[in-house]
């Protein structure tokens, strides 16, 4: 009768097989059913609980947080998870970073230079403390080696500069392209096509003049726009030896400053708005009429049965 009831040290070893059979939920159980019996192998099976609770939450900072407590309170200085051999203070400084980088991507868009400057930074520690040394959260759940520290740092960095370059490109569309191209580059190195990047680095960098009030303006689709047109060849010599043109290179439609467009837009939309409503009246009125005169019909059908 006795071994029907398992003490906690033989719940923690069926946890390192399950761990062993990548049964992640099933140890899971197994450790937290240890540890209620008074079992934890000095701290360590509250950082098997973590890791699994990560593995299976990889954006959740409390997850990281309670493993990050209890890593510090280990006595050993390795373990093994799995297959994998853990060094204790390699894997508390990824889930530090790990903290930092959620804590980071959480910053809201609208606080771009806070939120850059976060990603950028915590790329430094990435290279700074893990470097070559690959991550062990993805190596125990995604089975790769392949990301390593400075891999993640280079994402960070591409990431970072994106986040400048979108903020800061309507208050300055020049610096904002040099953001974006670092980003791009950074891309590159990545392996990355950066198709994304890049065009936003060259849209943000190209410059026209607005054909209607002669305004210069930095950033397509951010500052002006091309708007189709018909221009006859007269109109378009005239912009012959301009650095900046007001018209597109297949002479189909000219630039405008986007407070020109806006207000011809807005302008356009309160006209349709009018013509929308009188036509919708009279789609009622001639509705309204043609019931009535179904009505009539019927009425002299039935009269006639
Ligand atoms: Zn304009």
């Amino acid at each position: 009768m006795a071994f029907l009831f398992k003490n906690g040290e033989q719940l923690y070893t069926e946890g390192l097989d399950m761990i062993g059979r990548r049964d992640f939920s099933g140890a899971k159980k197994k450790f937290t059913d240890a540890t209620q019996k008074g079992y934890t192998n000095d701290g360590l099976a509250q950082v098997y609980i973590g890791i699994l609770d990560v593995g299976a939450n990889r954006s959740s900072l409390g997850c990281y947080k309670t493993l990050r407590n209890a890593l510090g309170d280990l006595k050993i200085n390795s373990f093994k998870f799995g297959l994998t051999d853990i060094d204790v203070a390699d894997l508390i400084a990824e889930t530090e970073l790990d903290i930092k980088e959620i804590e980071a991507n959480n910053l809201p868009d609208s606080l771009y230079k806070e939120k850059s400057a976060a990603l950028i930074a915590c790329a430094g520690e990435f290279m700074a403390r893990i470097g070559e040394k690959n991550l062990k959260f993805d190596e125990i759940f995604k089975g790769t080696t392949a990301a390593t520290g400075n891999r993640e740092a280079l994402i960070l960095q591409a990431e970072g500069y994106y986040v400048l370059g979108e903020g800061s490109v309507s208050e300055d569309p020049k610096m904002a392209s040099e953001y974006m191209q670092m980003s791009y580059n950074f891309r590159r190195q990545l392996g990355d096509s950066g198709d994304q990047e890049l065009k936003l680095a060259q849209d943000y960098a190209r410059s026209a003049r607005c054909w209607i009030c002669g305004r210069p303006a930095n950033g397509e689709g951010i500052h002006f726009q091309p708007m189709r047109s018909t221009i006859a060849p007269v109109f378009a010599k005239e912009t012959e030896g301009d650095i900046v043109k007001p018209i597109s290179e297949d002479v189909r439609s000219i630039y405008v400053c986007v407070p020109c467009y806006t207000a011809i837009s807005n302008r356009s939309d309160d006209i349709s708005r009018v013509y929308y409503e009188r036509a919708m009246a009279e789609v009622h009125a001639i509705e309204a009429r043609l019931e009535a005169e179904i009505a009539s019909v019927r009425f002299s059908a039935s009269m006639h049965r």
